[in-house]
């Protein structure tokens, strides 16, 4: 069998395994972000500035705060451990899809799995330890052509177990973004405000969406910022409406860290999936993450 993982943990990472308590919960939904909805500018924060280390109240949610696993500790000295997961993956789970400008086939797993090996690159270079989930086209649980919603949530399960027993500080989700809307486009980072790291999971987002449009203006993009969201809003358990990778559903054991999943461009959106389709976009992206992931750990000290 192929190693399904790169993982590089330090000895504080190791010894943080044995306070894991990976105990099931509660509930939430999805790993992947595929708006089907029109554009909604209700819930959408304000842009952020990318430079300084203020972050905005977390908003309050409408949902409880829901009862949770213990956590991995928040605050403790470096080095810091980021789990990397690029989105979907294998011959079964594409993700959204697009065409570049010559009418090629683009797949979300794809360019999620090269923007993620770019940031993984960046982040061991910048001093971080990382987590990769997968280093290439493949995925962890067999995730056959059968029904998609249990192979999706074993998938899933099986990718937050893995981050869980690494122990690690953050979890950052790349994906890109896909609706039947062809005009939907922008940019939009997904967190989840009612876990006991809420508002470590709203810091993230926010450095991280602020990083990915200052790198997609930087680009000449015409950016569109869609804004730091609750990832309640593209769930899609009955009984809780967060996503599987970052909520704690039912009979599913939830990641225990702060965690972002973000959707920087469409694939749908014939100009997103233009840009998304350079190399040039995709090493900016990673850059980006990069910069977010150190503004968030730099937040937290201070
Ligand atoms: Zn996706």
């Amino acid at each position: 069998m192929r190693i399904l993982v790169r993982m590089r943990l330090s000895a504080a990472a190791f010894a943080l395994l044995a306070l894991l308590v990976l105990t099931a919960c509660s509930s939430g939904d999805s790993s992947t972000i595929a708006s089907t909805r029109e554009p909604d500018s209700s819930t959408i924060t304000p842009t952020p500035s990318p430079s300084p280390l203020v972050v905005p109240m977390l908003p309050r949610s409408p949902a409880a705060p829901t009862a949770s696993p213990t956590p991995v500790p928040i605050h403790h000295g470096g080095p810091y451990t980021v789990a990397i997961e690029a989105g979907h993956g294998g011959p079964n789970w594409f993700g959204a899809a697009g065409y570049d400008a010559d009418g090629n086939h683009l797949a979300e797993k794809d360019l999620a799995l090269d923007t993620a090996l770019r940031l993984d690159e960046l982040l061991r270079e910048a001093g971080f330890e990382t987590v990769l989930i997968r280093d290439g086209d493949f995925t962890l649980t067999r995730f056959d052509g059968g029904d998609y919603r249990p192979n999706m949530i074993a998938e899933t399960q099986a990718r937050v177990d893995l981050v869980n027993a690494a122990a690690a500080d953050v979890l950052v989700s790349i994906h890109f973004n896909g609706s039947p809307y062809s005009s939907l486009r922008g940019t939009e980072t997904y967190y989840n405000p009612d876990r006991p790291f809420g508002a470590e999971s709203y810091a993230l987002a926010w450095f991280v969406q602020a990083e990915v449009l200052a790198a997609l203006a930087g680009l000449g993009h015409d950016v569109n910022d869609r804004g730091v969201r609750n990832d309640a809003e593209v769930g899609g358990d009955p009984n809780n409406a967060h996503s599987y990778l970052l909520g704690t559903n039912d009979g599913f054991r939830p990641s225990l860290m702060p965690g972002v999943i973000s959707e920087p461009l469409f694939l749908s959106n014939p100009d997103d999936a233009e840009r998304i389709a350079e190399e040039e976009t995709r090493q900016s992206l990673a850059e980006a993450y990069r910069d977010g992931i150190a503004a968030y750990f730099a937040w937290l000290q201070s």
